[in-house]
């Protein structure tokens, strides 16, 4: 079984996180610092800019491999369209929705585009 990259659940957390490290707790302590005078928390402060920007960086790549992903999915699922076989016997065409195709249809009635064959062998001559 392929697995597939899927950030639909994923991204929203880790953007929080990302968000959280790298403006939320970095404005608090620059704001703490300003206000008590305390020269120590600039280094919390750049480690926790760096820790959002590392994961808004990593969830950036991500996001971007993933729709790289689809792209390449929905390509390789909008050329391999075939007939979808119905219980009754007859096919479905998988540009219209026509309900009335036969094995035999090479093309659609309806919308005349060309049907592949049901397998990927090579048709006899
Ligand atoms: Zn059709």
């Amino acid at each position: 079984m392929k697995r597939y990259l899927n950030l639909q659940d994923f991204a929203t957390p880790v953007l929080g996180i990302g968000l959280l490290l790298g403006v939320v707790i970095p404005v608090l302590l620059w704001l703490v610092e300003r206000l008590f005078q305390l020269v120590v928390l600039s280094l919390l402060m750049k480690i926790s800019l760096t820790g959002g920007g590392i994961v808004l960086g990593v969830l950036f790549l991500l996001i971007i491999l993933e729709q790289i992903q689809d792209r390449i999915l929905t390509r390789q699922v909008l050329q391999n369209r075939t007939r979808i076989p119905l219980k009754n016997g007859s096919y479905e065409c998988p540009y219209c929705g026509n309900l009335a195709l036969k094995s035999i249809d090479a093309t659609c009635p309806i919308c005349q585009r060309d049907l592949k064959p049901e397998t990927d062998k090579p048709q006899p001559y």
